[in-house]
């Protein structure tokens, strides 16, 4: 049977081979092993293969496994829906937020983020599979959310994250996620300083390298299969 640590190695042995097809150095490439819905035993196994960042949906059972896991060193990502009433935790509690795509979310993130802690780092979610998405920004309102996210004393704005709508083959699957390295390319044009590319889940993983991805968010491949999703 898969074990979480034999399933690390083989996923960071595919991460190692999408990187030299793309010609690029693996270390540019981080590891986030989504846990969500999995237990802090299961954290805790992917801890002792080597695994220091994880990211969770659901706040609430993000909480109890960060507490309980509070002897670690690791470093969480909030990748889940946003909600006003649940930034205060968030800000409190996480290291990095990836889902961020409205200016009254961000304020309050920057607002809570308690001032004994770094800034947190933020990617601005992108709509770019258009109508088949609702969360994420539309491309042609990135530009001005981006400038204001990035006026917030305590948020990093780190760089842009997108969920396309899933394709099957590789071919199709890259087509937004080269979308999405664009728009990044166009912010930095006009002098913003990011470095992170969040896109690519355990069934598009490749497809994400090859495009340019900094970050991969992997669940599956990693923990294993979840219960259909439910409401955070
Ligand atoms: C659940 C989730 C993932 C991981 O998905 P897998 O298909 O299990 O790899 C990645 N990103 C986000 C935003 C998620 O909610």
């Amino acid at each position: 049977m898969a074990t979480i640590a034999s399933n690390l190695q083989a996923v960071n042995c595919d991460i190692a081979r999408a990187a030299e097809m793309a010609q690029r150095h693996e270390q540019e490439i981080t590891l986030l092993a989504v846990s969500k819905t999995f237990p802090a035993a299961a954290v805790r196994e992917a801890y002792r293969a080597g695994q220091r960042a994880f990211g969770e949906s659901y706040l609430q059972e993000a909480l109890d496994k960060i507490e309980s896991l509070g002897d670690l060193p690791l470093e969480w990502h909030f990748i889940g829906p946003l909600q006003s009433n649940k930034t205060r935790a968030i800000a409190e509690n996480f290291s990095w937020v990836h889902g961020v795509d409205r200016l009254k979310i961000a304020e309050r993130l920057s607002a809570q983020r308690p001032q004994h802690l770094p800034p947190l780092n933020v990617c601005i979610q992108v709509n770019v599979s258009g109508e088949r998405s609702k969360s994420g920004v539309a491309p042609q309102e990135l530009m001005p959310l981006a400038r204001q996210v990035a006026q917030l004393p305590q948020l990093k704005l780190r760089g842009l994250m997108a969920i396309p709508a899933p394709e099957s083959d590789v071919a199709a699957q890259r087509v937004p996620f080269a979308r999405l390295r664009e728009l990044q390319q166009q912010l930095i044009a006009q002098g913003m300083a990011l470095d992170t590319l969040s896109m690519g889940m355990s069934q598009d993983m490749v497809a994400a390298i090859l495009e340019g991805a900094t970050i991969v968010r992997i669940g599956s491949a990693i923990f294993g299969s979840r219960p259909a999703p439910r409401a955070s």
